[in-house]
């Protein structure tokens, strides 16, 4: 008999690995936003996780992947591989590279298929940075894996992209008794933000960790797209035997760079290439229930709860149906039979409706009992209803959303759903109050006297260090305008000046049309008053984007176009030395070998069998002194 985990009100019944999963799970919904259990049954199973095995990396990944910083700028988006599950949907990507290929008047293209190995997708720049993909945009840089001993496999004269993997042979010998799987082993040790515990250690000193690279997989098999089509399943069998790595599927990638071209780049990922996932599991159920839950805009957001059912060896028994629109078109409701897929990703997805039913729409917000209103969705949803959205501004649950939104951007830490709500009850319920709570506030409200300080702290430490512009305009909750908008409008204009654009200034900018113009021009005007406040008197430390100075480099400079690598004591510190040396339009590189080096610029404590090795390379050894005369600027 087999206990769902949802309904365990004693979780030392649990098996460890069940625990594991499930807390993985949960983590990885409440990161989408659309937490599947309350605060505290979460807790709960982490308490015991600490109980049982306290160096548990999980431990160490669940608070970084929200506080992560995302301080390394990606010289190029990384981006994601667009996906497709079925052979039937292949067959299609397959149809769009035949197009594609015959407007460049190549009648059967060259498709390479590659393994696609499941870990954690990386790139390592010349500069000896290793960061992580995080945003696409911005990553993390976790440059001591390599000194830890992660092994680069792979050309690395070059900026190289690729996936952080640990042989397969290896984590079932020596690490499968202590992590749920490969993936959780990699995102642990990435994740590991206090030093790295003794399993990452060893198995980084044993060689068993690598970045592989993907330019340089030696298992490609590419083929004319006339031969793959028949074939492409056994191929796609062959790829995922006898791989030394996890994998979740195979890629198909254009080899023809003019095909490649043609087919071009969407916002996340390239079109000329695909993954094909390893057929995930799906199991068939009825839906029991439909519940709403409320978002910071009034949304209306619907959770299915269905009879359980078990994928991947993780029992199952809600998911989210992501808006109102999916559910009154597909006709999900109670008694609708549905097929939940859980694939690769840890969270499971209504994958289709086998037998649907009268849809179920509820009439009044879920929170306030407010009437609701249809909200048209965007461009992909062809602008169709469907939202459902509560327009009372004094419902608690939109309250929390909101604060709880803000407090998650500007990344204060603590504040759970279940706080906010209680902030909101005890009068706490716009974002201004926020910043005039105090301890005793807290303490008033029911909070204990530990707990207050924490949260107290928390927000002091955001206050008290620096802050990006754009987090403060994301903060806000305003449609279309996520972190990633509201970079690109600080680029332009100034945080003062954001209640006052207009919808044909934004228009006008690459990135943004009518619509979204209109939605935040309307958003940033509303939020005039909230945002002078968080500018004037909130006493946030902000750093506008508008006051970083670019890096100008000097016209005639000696340096121009040369590589150079800087070692020992410098006057500068490293990155310093970096920024002038790119002032100067000097390539600077980490050391001599790989790339050629044209100067060996030396600081104090040089050994001199580093200057010998240098001058046999070719590499012209100067002191810093030199550097800086030559750079016209002795003394500097
Ligand atoms: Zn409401």
């Amino acid at each position: 008999m087999h206990t769902p985990i949802t309904q365990l009100t004693a979780q030392s019944n649990i098996e460890t690995g069940e625990l594991i999963k499930s807390i993985e799970l949960w983590n990885e919904a409440y990161r989408n936003g659309e937490p599947l259990v309350s605060d505290d049954l979460f807790d709960t199973y982490i308490t015991e996780l600490e109980t049982r095995d306290p160096a548990h990396p999980l431990l160490t990944a669940i608070t970084p992947s929200v506080t992560e910083s995302l301080d390394y700028q990606h010289s190029t988006p990384m981006l994601s591989t667009d996906k497709v599950y079925t052979q039937e949907e292949l067959g299609l990507w397959f149809d769009k590279v035949i197009k594609a290929a015959q407007t460049v008047g190549i009648q059967d293209p060259l498709v390479e298929c590659s393994p696609k190995l499941d870990g954690l997708a990386g790139r390592l720049y010349l500069d000896g940075a290793l960061v992580t993909r995080g945003s696409g945009t911005a990553g993390t840089d976790i440059r001591h894996l390599l000194q830890a001993g992660l092994k680069v496999l792979g050309d690395t004269s070059r900026e190289l992209t690729g996936e952080i993997v640990v042989n397969r042979e290896y984590f079932a010998e020596n690490l499968s008794l202590h992590f749920a799987n490969e993936r959780s082993f990699i995102s642990g040790m990435a994740g590991a933000t206090n030093g790295l515990n003794q399993h990452f250690t060893k198995a980084l000193q044993d060689g068993a960790v690598h970045l592989v690279s993907f330019a340089d997989l030696t298992t490609k098999a590419a083929m004319p797209l006339s031969t793959l089509r028949g074939v492409a399943e056994s191929v796609e069998e062959m790829q995922l035997t006898n791989n030394p790595y996890l994998l979740d599927g195979v890629v198909f990638a254009v080899v023809d760079p003019q095909v490649r071209e043609i087919m071009g780049t969407a916002s996340d990922h390239n079109r000329y290439e695909v993954a094909k996932k390893r057929k995930g599991e799906t199991a068939e159920t009825t839906i029991t229930e439909i519940t709403w839950q409320v978002g910071r805009d009034g949304k209306q957001n619907p959770v299915l709860t269905f009879e359980e059912v078990s994928l991947s060896g993780v029992n199952i028994t809600r998911c989210t149906a992501h808006h109102a629109g999916n559910v009154l078109e597909s006709g999900l409701g109670v008694g609708a039979r549905v097929e939940i897929i859980r694939s690769g990703e840890v969270v499971p997805n209504l994958h289709a409706v086998c037998t649907p039913v009268e849809p179920s729409m509820p009439a009044q917000c879920a929170c306030c009992g407010h009437e609701l209103k249809w909200k048209a969705g965007g461009v992909a949803r062809g602008f169709k209803p469907t939202y459902l959205v509560c327009h009372n501004s004094g419902c608690d649950s939109r309250k929390a959303s909101r604060l709880l939104h803000h407090l998650d951007t500007i990344k204060v830490l603590n504040f759970g759903l279940k706080t906010v709500d209680r902030l909101v009850h005890g009068g706490f319920d716009h974002i201004e109050s926020l910043y005039e709570m105090d301890k005793f506030d807290l303490v008033a409200m029911g909070f204990g006297e530990g707990q207050s300080t924490r949260l107290i702290e928390s927000f002091n430490s955001v206050r008290n260090s620096p802050i990006d512009d754009n987090l403060v305009v994301a903060s806000l909750g305003i449609d279309d305008l996520g972190r990633r908008a509201a970079k690109k409008l600080l680029k332009h204009f100034r945080l003062e000046e954001m209640p006052y654009l207009t919808i044909a200034q934004i228009a006008a900018l690459e990135g943004f049309g009518e619509t979204s113009g209109y939605t935040i021009s309307m958003g940033l005007y509303q939020n005039k008053q909230l945002l002078e406040f968080l500018i004037h008197d909130a006493g946030l430390n902000i750093q506008h984007t508008q006051d970083e100075q670019p890096i100008e480099v000097a016209q005639d400079s000696y340096f121009k176009g040369l590589n150079v690598v800087f070692t020992g004591t410098c006057k500068l510190s490293r990155s310093e030395m970096g920024n002038h040396a790119a002032s100067q339009g000097a390539n600077v590189l980490k050391d001599i070998s790989g790339k050629k080096a044209d100067y060996l610029v030396c600081g104090a404590k040089v050994g001199a069998k580093k200057m010998q090795k240098a001058t046999a390379a070719g590499v012209k050894v100067i002191t810093q002194d030199e550097y800086f005369d030559l750079c016209g600027n002795g003394g500097y």
